[in-house]
């Protein structure tokens, strides 16, 4: 059998040395760059096989991948499109895209952290190979082709192309594994990469274990599937998986945009509250996918006020290639974000109308919610309208109910922030329940700082009792009381700014009030606290 020894394009092998030595601890990303590869190769089959049938997959297409401990291999097998040897030579040869010199230069302005997207970027995936293995062998026949190629590396400067055997179409790699990378020849390990990498991949994937291949992934994006097939228990399933839940999804949005911006997503709320406060968890758990394929759950797709959503969403509208500098300029993304934050807004509202379950829901994930009203001022209103409180009337309740309740002569909002249990008996509701007014008890720490934040609701000021002095008219004072006043305002002196009659008080015989344009008295006590 003839073999034919080939020199790498000049630019592989400067760009071999630097991914293998530049990525080192990200270096399981292999499996996501081969897998990747897999799964293009039977899309591209299975396209062909539309117009022509000679070309149809066989029945079960997957990736199978199996490990042989005692040769310290792994092997990675697919269906797909096959190469030819002139292929193999030019995609596995050369570069075709771009030069390993704007890569090397990208590459030393990178962070390390950021070096990993370079790759997919350059279309150099199949290169990582050699971060994990020392030698790499791909036996690829082409579909609608008899004969197999054979391409072997030890990525120094040179491969080997021969001709061989292979009983269908499709592409095996097989890596030897370095020495120093055996851990991935553990099925745990092994198993736990594909689990974090290929998840997605809308192909399943499958180990060999005991002879037998098992499949480790399903290979079915849920998400692009239509919402009358799926069942409950698969998204339950599939939300507990990306939420890292254990509980069944409080609420499960899915839907596909279509038009001027296309993708589907798949969002959930939890039923309960996870283990990590909410409040310390700043970062989304929506993972963003470009055409199935898992991008970054790093994108922020949702605010910090959503926080507690997960799921996926899923673009067309990106390049698979997207690098971290796109993400971060494509007004695409941020056109999904506001896509996304109405959607789940216009769910929560839909989901306010039955009150006994979106109490649960408030009570896991209100305070969070409260935090938007102060960090996003487009959907402020929005947010207040959904929320629930207690007031000085029995049971809780929304600020339109409370609007609605309104006597003749209340022109604003009333409430009253500080600690639960202190609320109820404060005297400085007094002069509220004489004239009949309904007071808010918010005793939420965030409580003290998104009234004020908010300003108005549907045009009624929020006020703090503590603020709302003018409401009540100055009292005829007599001598006795004027000196009394004189006294106490001598014995404050510095402490208060001074000291006055009113109508206000019914039982008790004074109170603390906070001037009109200031902070009010709950937001004095948190400022106090924090020392200024
Ligand atoms: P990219 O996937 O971005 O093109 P890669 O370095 O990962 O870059 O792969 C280079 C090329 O090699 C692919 O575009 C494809 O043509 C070919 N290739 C790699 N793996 C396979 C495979 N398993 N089956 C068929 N073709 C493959
Ligand atoms: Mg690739």
């Amino acid at each position: 059998m003839t073999e034919e020894t080939r020199n790498f394009g000049t630019e592989v092998g400067r760009l071999l040395d630097l991914v293998v030595h530049s990525l080192y601890s990200d270096r399981e990303i292999f499996l996501r760059e081969l897998v990747a590869n897999a799964a293009d190769a039977t899309d591209k089959r299975r396209f062909l096989a539309l117009s022509d049938e000679a070309l149809a997959l066989p029945e079960n297409p997957a990736i199978r991948i199996s490990v042989d401990k005692l040769a310290q291999t792994i092997r990675i097998e697919d269906c797909g499109i096959g190469m030819t040897k002139e292929e193999l030579a030019d995609h596995l040869g050369t570069i075709a895209r771009s030069g390993t010199a704007a890569f090397t230069s990208q590459l030393a302005e990178k962070k390390p952290e950021d070096r990993p997207s370079l790759i997919g970027q350059f279309g150099v995936g199949f290169y990582s190979a050699f971060m994990v293995a020392d030698k790499v062998e791909v036996i690829s026949r082409k579909a609608g082709h008899d004969e197999a190629w054979e391409w072997v590396s030890d990525g120094k400067g040179q491969y080997t192309l021969k001709s061989a055997t292979r009983e269908a179409p499709g592409t095996t790699i097989l890596l030897h594994i370095k020495p120093d990378a055996e851990e991935f020849l553990e099925p745990l390990r092994l198993e736990t990469v594909i689990r974090k990498w290929a998840d997605h991949i809308a192909l399943p994937i499958e180990l060999e274990e005991d002879g037998a291949f098992k499949p480790v992934t399903e290979g079915k994006a849920l998400w692009r599937r239509p919402k009358s097939e799926i069942s409950a228990e698969e998204y339950a399933d599939f939300y507990r998986h990306v939420a890292h839940q254990f509980d069944e999804p409080w609420a499960t949005i899915h839907w596909r945009a279509e038009g001027t911006l296309e993708f589907s997503a798949l969002l959930f709320i939890p039923s309960s509250k996870p283990f990590m406060p909410v409040e310390d968890v700043r970062a989304s758990k929506v993972r963003l996918h470009v055409k199935r394929m898992f991008i970054t759950d790093q994108a922020e797709l949702l605010p910090h006020w959503l926080s507690f959503v997960s799921g996926v969403v899923d673009t067309e509208d990106l390049p698979l290639n997207v690098s971290r500098e796109l993400l971060q300029a494509t007004p695409v993304l941020d056109k999904i974000r506001k896509a996304l934050v109405n959607r789940v807004l216009s769910e929560l509202k839909a989901k306010a109308k039955e009150p006994e379950a979106f109490k649960a829901f408030l009570e896991n994930f209100g305070v969070v919610l409260k935090e938007g009203i102060y960090e996003d001022t487009g959907h402020a209103a929005d947010i207040a309208g959904l929320l629930r409180f207690e007031s000085t009337r029995e049971g809780s309740t929304t600020l339109d109910e409370y609007i609605a309740r309104m006597p003749e002569g209340q022109e604003a909002i009333y409430y009253l922030a500080g600690e639960a249990g202190h609320l109820k008996t404060s005297p400085q509701l007094e002069g509220f329940a004489a004239k009949g007014f309904e007071v808010l008890l918010l005793s939420d720490a965030i409580d003290a700082f998104w009234p004020a934040r908010l300003g108005t609701y549907k045009e009624k000021k929020l006020t703090s009792v503590s603020q709302a002095g003018a409401l009540f008219e100055a009292a005829e004072a007599d001598e006795t009381v004027k000196s009394l006043c004189e006294k106490l305002a001598k014995a404050l002196d510095g402490k208060v700014s001074a000291v006055s009659a009113s109508t206000r008080l019914q039982d008790s015989p004074a109170m603390l009030v906070a001037a009109e344009g200031g902070p009010d008295l709950a937001m004095q006590r948190l400022l106090r606290r924090a020392g200024r």
